[in-house]
């Protein structure tokens, strides 16, 4: 069986961006793989956050992924930071790659400028080499993803594919998995930026899905737009409205012209009022099971703490494997 990985920093809790990037299809595959799922807690350091607040996160993420329907029976789901194997071979990793190219890396670019203040930008700059590590540890075939991750699976796809023409073939070449509807969720304010769960909480482009339902609706309603009054899918031409009917697809399970031929007639506002209600149903859905979940700590952290110990087990026999190979293991 194949197995395939995703990864969450507990950087803030879940958007619907990141439920319809990177969960949902997960959802509906584990049953397919052996399925992993990772806190990404080291990578989530690059952004400072209280250490109460990341406790609070897993907490909450690791409840959200079981409302959102992850099976235990299936997926694993576990701590990075738990099994110290990531940062061993994150490590290793390092050695078969360029300061060049990491430096070249998008995410790299985009986010030193605000890093370069504090001049903590180490962390930022080894992260593909760390995330190479998570996927290459299980020898993942398939990663589901948004597209913002693209550049980074390509990356450890490179990445393995180096340490494999050096030592022979170590690992398998991972695949991303990118949803053809809405891999890009954009903020619902301004529409030329992804949507992102580290943006401050009282953000009002960001559909955060612990949010009170009602003001979830209110930014819904107040989704930065066009003149144009007409509704139909161009992302270059009409970013906002295009974001809407993405997200409108991916909730009613409908294709983007299905989605665009039911609503073209409408008025904005009226498309926005049957957005904001399709979208609070799920959510409130999720919210429901959720709170069942986040009400009993100890059982939360008992899930994490069996699947590191069960991702431990992989991750310790890939490591072994990895350290006889490049003749580190007498
Ligand atoms: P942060 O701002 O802290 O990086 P994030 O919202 O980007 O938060 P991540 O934890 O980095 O979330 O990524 C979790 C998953 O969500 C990844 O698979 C990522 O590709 C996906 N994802 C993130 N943003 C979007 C988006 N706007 N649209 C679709 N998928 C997304
Ligand atoms: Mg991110």
């Amino acid at each position: 069986m194949k197995t395939m990985i995703t990864g969450i920093r507990p950087t803030g809790t879940i958007t619907l961006a990141n439920y319809i990037g990177g969960i949902k299809k997960f959802i509906e595959q584990q049953k397919e793989y052996k399925s992993l799922i990772f806190i990404a807690d080291i990578h989530g350091l690059t952004t400072y956050i209280e250490p109460k607040e990341i406790r609070n996160n897993i907490l909450d993420i690791t409840a959200l992924y079981l409302a959102c329907g992850i099976d235990l029976e299936h997926t694993i789901i576990f701590q990075q930071g738990d099994v110290l194997e990531h940062c061993n071979l994150g490590f290793l990793i390092s050695f078969q790659c360029s300061v060049g190219e990491l430096s070249r890396m998008t995410q790299y670019k985009s986010k030193k400028l605000e890093l370069a203040k504090t001049d903590k930008d180490m962390g930022l700059f080894i992260y593909p080499t760390l995330m190479a590590a998570d996927i290459l540890l299980y020898d993942a075939s398939i990663v589901p993803v948004g597209e913002d991750q693209r550049t980074h699976i390509e990356k450890t796809r490179d990445l393995g594919e180096r340490f494999n023409k050096v030592y022979g073939k170590t690992f398998e070449l991972p695949e991303y998995q990118i949803p053809k509807i809405g891999a890009k969720i954009m903020n619902l304010q301004n529409p030329k930026v992804k949507m992102s769960k580290s943006a401050p909480k009282n953000d009002k482009g960001t559909i955060f899905i612990l949010d009170d339902v009602e003001i979830t609706k209110k930014k819904i309603m107040s989704a930065v737009t066009d003149n144009e009054g007409k509704i139909y899918f161009d992302p270059e031409r009409k970013p906002g409205i295009s974001n809407l009917l993405s997200i409108m697809a991916v909730i009613d399970n409908l294709s983007i012209e299905e989605v665009s031929d039911k609503y073209k007639d409408y008025t904005y506002k009226d498309f926005k009022i049957e957005v904001a209600d399709k979208v609070s149903k799920f959510i409130l859905n999720i919210q429901d099971k959720f709170y069942k979940y986040r009400n009993d700590e100890d059982y939360l952290k008992k899930v994490l703490k069996e699947g590191a110990n069960k991702a431990r087990k992989l991750a310790s026999k890939k490591m072994d494997e990895v350290r006889k190979t490049i003749g580190l293991k007498l």
